[in-house]
């Protein structure tokens, strides 16, 4: 098939885990109804803790590399996973990386500019920037000046857009990820009817889109919206996944309906946790010693949690709970535990 034929780096340790959650699945739904899993993509690499967005920037860096570019450039948050999974994989690709560090959380926890995140980028010999613009996911004149920074001082370089999702090649490394996902299944006898995935840029969810439409299952893909712009975040969802199902095949189309993003679990603001993301934290971790973070995936459980609670996840369901990283938070975010 068509992405197979695409190339891409070789950043992961293999496919991600999947990983039966008995504790959490006992606590939820305790007489056995519904069974909950996890596919650990924040184990899925050796690049400074990984995540989903090294899934992602295999594809983008083949291209970067195709390209004869020499610098990664892009923009995140001042913990912005993104810039650490581009720092990481320019280092290990012999390029180098300038990131944008926006102020997208209007919060000043203690050593939160200093620990975490950014720490990794600069451990790794990051160009690091940090600027006060706020949260959104469009594309930034910062990153439009480092590009033209870097070409005039001779350099070459390749721009990847916030979460490596409004790009021509975004949406490949999860629609990748349903095709291990596929094969994992079968080798464990099991079929996941619902996928649960945190989106803010939306390509990992857009990706897993597109591959459970292209499969024809019935598998149901619900994105749990952490930016507090899901109008923004939903329509670039929908984008990503026809320009990728497009790419792949030109008869594949993504229904409206294939399209859902649940909106109730953001907290009202990027970046910053809640009682219930609170709560989604401390019960994950608590019960199968699965550990979370307060920006991306601790709402995205807290979605999950309150689906089984709510019987919205039914009786006989195996529920997968796509894990896409982001522990490397934590630390800036001690003030709140
Ligand atoms: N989870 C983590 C840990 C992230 O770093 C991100 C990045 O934005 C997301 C979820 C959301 O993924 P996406 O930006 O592809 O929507």
């Amino acid at each position: 098939q068509k992405l197979r034929s695409i190339p891409k780096e070789s950043f992961l340790f293999g496919p991600s885990p999947i990983q039966f959650l008995p504790r959490l699945s006992k606590e939820l739904s305790p007489n056995g109804d519904v069974k909950i899993w996890a596919k650990r993509d924040d184990c899925n690499s050796g690049l400074a803790y990984g995540g989903n967005k090294v899934r992602k920037l295999e594809y983008l860096v083949a291209d970067a590399i195709a390209k004869g570019c020499d610098t990664l450039v892009s923009v995140g948050g001042v913990q912005s996973n993104h810039t650490r999974a581009v720092t990481a994989v320019a280092t290990a690709s012999g390029l180098k990386a300038v990131t944008v560090q926006e102020k997208w959380v209007p919060i000043d926890p203690p050593l939160y500019d200093k620990t975490g995140n950014i720490l990794l980028s600069r451990l790794m010999g990051g160009d690091v920037r940090l600027n006060n613009e706020p949260f959104h996911i469009g594309h930034k004149t910062a990153t439009a000046q480092a590009v033209e920074e870097v070409t005039n001082k001779g350099g070459k370089p390749y721009y990847v857009p916030a979460g490596a999702s409004d790009h021509e090649l975004g949406g490949l490394g999860f629609t990748n990820f349903v095709v291990e996902l596929a094969a994992q299944e079968k080798a464990l006898g099991i079929f996941f009817d619902t996928l649960i995935v945190c989106s803010v840029t939306g390509s990992s969810h857009a990706g897993l889109i597109v591959g459970a439409v292209a499969e024809g299952k019935n598998r149901k893909v619900i994105g749990i919206d952490a930016s507090a712009k899901p109008a923004d975040t939903l329509a670039q969802v929908a984008r990503i996944a026809r320009s990728t199902a497009s790419m792949l095949d030109p008869k594949l189309e993504i229904p409206d309906s294939a399209v859902i993003l649940d909106e109730r679990f953001h907290e009202g603001i990027y970046g910053i946790p809640g009682p219930s993301t609170i709560e989604a934290m401390e019960l994950a971790a608590r019960t199968d010693a699965m550990i979370t973070d307060p920006v991306y995936e601790g709402k995205s459980m807290a979605g999950l949690i309150a689906m089984v609670r709510e019987g919205s996840i039914g009786a006989g369901s195996n529920v997968l709970y796509v894990h896409l990283g982001g522990q490397p938070a934590l630390a800036a975010y001690s003030s709140y535990f």
